[in-house]
C-alpha cells in the first residue's frame, strides 16, 4: 500500500457533515483527483446514479466480494455495509495519482493502520443544532434515522483528534477552498497546518 509514488487521502464527517457537498465541488475544480467509489448495501437515494455515487450491490454479491479479498476495507454504518473496492485505488497510487475516499470513521482508522503514509481529514460542521438543520433540510432520512445519525455524530466528531486535519464546514466556499488547500499540500513536509482553524500539527506523516 505504501509502495507507490501517490498519495491517499480518507475524508470523513458525520452524517450530513458536508463531505459529498464539499468533494464534489472540489472534484469540479481538480479533475485530476481520483474518487474512488465505494460499494454499499443501501438502496439508491433520488439522483444517485449506480457506479457514480455508489456501485449498489445486494448483501450476497457484497458477501462474496469480502470473501475473495476484493475490498480494501468494509464497514457497517447506519445499518448498512460499505466497503472500497481495492483494485482502482491500489491501481491509482501505484500510477502517483491523488487518490480520495469518503469513509466513515472506522474506515478511515483501518485506512491508516494498513497505509500510515495516507491523510485522514475530517469535515467537522460548526455544531450540532446545524448538523441537525442539515440534515433535516436535505430531506433524505426519516425523522428516527436523523436522531441516529445524531447520536452517531457526537461519537464520531469526538474521534477527529486522531485524523490529521479537521477542517470546519460552516461556509461552504472557505471548506472547499481549505480541502483543495490540503490537498494540494499535505505531501509537502513544510506544510503542517491549513486555512480555516485545523491542524492536529505534527501527526502528518506526507
Ligand atoms: P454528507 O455527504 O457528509 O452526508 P451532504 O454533503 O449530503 O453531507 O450535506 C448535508 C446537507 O447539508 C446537504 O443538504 C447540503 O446541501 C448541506 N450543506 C453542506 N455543507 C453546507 C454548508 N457549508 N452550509 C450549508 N449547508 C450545507
Ligand atoms: P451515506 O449512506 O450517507 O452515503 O454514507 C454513510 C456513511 O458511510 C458515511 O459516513 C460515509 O463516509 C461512509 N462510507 C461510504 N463509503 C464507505 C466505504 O467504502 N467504507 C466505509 N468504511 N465507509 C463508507
Amino acid at each position: 500500500m505504501n509502495g507507490g509514488a501517490g498519495k491517499l487521502f480518507v475524508l470523513s464527517s458525520p452524517s450530513g457533515g458536508g463531505k459529498t457537498t464539499v468533494l464534489s465541488e472540489v472534484l469540479r475544480r481538480d479533475p485530476t483527483l481520483r474518487y474512488s467509489v465505494s460499494a454499499t448495501t443501501r438502496p439508491p437515494r433520488p439522483g444517485e446514479r449506480d457506479g457514480v455515487d455508489y456501485h449498489f450491490m445486494d448483501p450476497g454479491e457484497f458477501d462474496r466480494r469480502i470473501r475473495s479479498g476484493g475490498f480494501l476495507e468494509w464497514a457497517e454504518v447506519h445499518g448498512n455495509r460499505y466497503g472500497t473496492p481495492v483494485e482502482p485505488v491500489l491501481g491509482w497510487v501505484e500510477a502517483g495519482e491523488r487518490v480520495i475516499l469518503d469513509l466513515d470513521v472506522q474506515g478511515a482508522l483501518d485506512v491508516k493502520r494498513s497505509a500510515p503514509r495516507s491523510v485522514l481529514i475530517f469535515l467537522l460542521p460548526p455544531s450540532l443544532s446545524a448538523l441537525r438543520e442539515r440534515l433535516e433540510r436535505r430531506g433524505t432520512d426519516r425523522p428516527d434515522a436523523v436522531q441516529s445519525r445524531l447520536a452517531a455524530a457526537e461519537r464520531e466528531m469526538a474521534q477527529c483528534e486522531q485524523y490529521d486535519f479537521v477542517i470546519f464546514n460552516d461556509r461552504l466556499e472557505d471548506a472547499v477552498d481549505c480541502l483543495q488547500a490540503v490537498l494540494r499540500h499535505a505531501g509537502d513536509p513544510q506544510h503542517r497546518s491549513t486555512c480555516n482553524g485545523a491542524s492536529n500539527e505534527g501527526i502528518i506523516d506526507g
